[in-house]
């Protein structure tokens, strides 16, 4: 009966991956388990104490605001933009909302078209396009291509269909590879976009965590079809605040419009307190310079460190740019994780957690093959607050070495050791002669 009354498109859905591994090692935490959790990816640091103290200060602000949200929030936003990313924003064509999950999905509601996702990419984008019954067409990469989209693939796609109203989503820094693009990457997609219409739905939430602070927007080579997606939830340390912007070009208008009403009948406006905070975010200052700069040299250390122990155990991957992710590919080890009754990512995921504790995610839930033998790791378990404490007392010319990482980040360094170990025993069994 239950069953009969769901729509169609929910039918047979799951919680997003990102969260039901949280839940699940929580689950295992609570039964007495020692889990190692580097599965779902949430900021390790705290907010600023800047931005804590405003939200202390505008606790008692408790109307409704603007649904495209607070006027000031919008203009600091535009400033933040213009001054950070070289794009120049007019904070009418900036839409607050809770998370940009939500803007995403309310995004997929309003758009007529296909949506094309590179994969690997974030388990949530497609499951949005379903419910919403699109058509979604995944952009396969690879390893040699540092999973990155290559550009002819997008062009051969647009071939195929001329004139199909398309919606192109853009993740960099990305999760799950904790690759980015490079500039000259971001105008080969740029002209394409241009050529074929297409809309690019840029996800920059990770922008502010390139670990050189080296972000570029691909609305500087597009500014006409690029919409650009960010949030306090990745730099600010803030993912359970909720609240996440888009920018909209002038000519897109009309899907900002859209999106307005859709709000207006769902979650009516973003918290305010959150907002009246968020505005003292993204008026940015030395404080907050300060904290994303340390952010960054612990995370590109850390990155780096776990990179170079997983390649030693067999995997291949390259060296983590952005964000706090990093996607491992066991392929050498095939025949070896073979021979153990590991036939692909969702068996290895399993095998590791029950064998050595560490939570993590499988590369099938991010779009690929299922026979694919690739992980996504969020090296995020360790007590940020206390890193960056450490880590504002060193110069930030100092690297942050091994003694750094097993000291601060030891949670995260002593998961990758157990994982690697698990590798290490299976390729020494393949040592050994028959
Ligand atoms: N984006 C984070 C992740 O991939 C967590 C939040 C989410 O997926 O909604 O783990």
């Amino acid at each position: 009966m239950e069953h009969v009354s769901l729509n169609l498109n929910v039918r047979g859905m799951h919680p997003s991956a990102t969260v039901a591994i949280n839940e699940h090692a929580n689950a295992l935490i609570r039964q007495g388990r020692p889990v190692r959790k580097l599965g779902l990816g949430q900021s390790p640091f705290p907010v600023p104490s800047c931005v804590v103290d405003a939200l202390k200060l505008h606790a008692h602000e408790k109307d409704y605001l603007e649904v495209r949200g607070l006027r000031r929030l919008r203009e600091t936003v535009a400033a933040y933009f213009h001054r950070n990313e070289g794009i120049s924003v007019d904070p009418d064509l900036v839409l607050i909302g809770p998370g940009s999950k939500e803007l995403m999905f309310l995004l997929q509601v309003a758009f007529y078209g296909e949506l094309v996702v590179p994969t690997p990419c974030w388990v949530s984008y497609a499951p949005q396009a379903r419910i919403v019954g699109h058509p979604i067409r995944f952009v396969p990469s690879s390893f040699e291509h540092r999973w990155r989209l290559v550009p002819e693939d997008l062009e051969a796609l647009c071939l195929q269909d001329e004139g199909r109203p398309r919606l192109l989503v853009l993740n960099y820094p990305s999760n799950p590879d904790g690759l980015t693009c490079s500039e000259e990457e971001l105008r080969r997609i740029a002209e394409i976009a241009r050529k074929h219409e297409i809309i690019v739905l840029s996800d920059e939430i990770y922008g502010k965590l390139d670990h050189r602070g080296r972000h570029v927007s691909i609305a500087r080579f597009y500014p006409e079809g690029t919409i650009v997606s960010s949030g306090l939830s990745k730099w600010c340390g803030a993912g359970g605040w909720r609240l996440g912007l888009f920018i909209f070009p002038p000519r897109l208008s009309w899907l900002l419009q859209a999106m307005e009403a859709l709000a207006s009948e769902t979650y009516t406006s973003t918290s305010a307190p959150i907002q009246y905070a968020a505005v003292r975010a993204f008026q940015g200052g030395q404080e907050i310079e300060r904290y994303l700069a340390h952010a960054r040299s612990i995370l590109a250390a850390l990155g780096q460190h776990s990179a170079e122990r997983l390649r030693r155990a067999g995997a291949r991957l390259h060296d983590p740019e952005g964000a706090f992710y990093l996607f491992p590919d066991f392929e050498p080890l095939r025949d070896r994780l073979e021979a153990f009754g590991i036939e692909g990512s969702r068996d290895l995921a399993i095998r590791i957690l029950d064998e050595t504790g560490v939570a993590l995610l499988p590369g099938e839930a991010f779009g690929r093959p299922p026979e694919e033998l690739t992980l996504r790791i969020a090296y995020v378990n360790f007590d940020g607050a206390a890193a960056l404490t450490a880590s504002e007392a060193m110069p930030l010319t100092e690297p942050r070495g091994e003694a750094f990482l097993r000291h601060h980040c030891y949670r995260t360094v002593d998961a990758i050791e157990r994982l690697c170990a698990w590798f290490d025993a299976a390729r020494i069994v393949e040592d050994l002669p028959d």
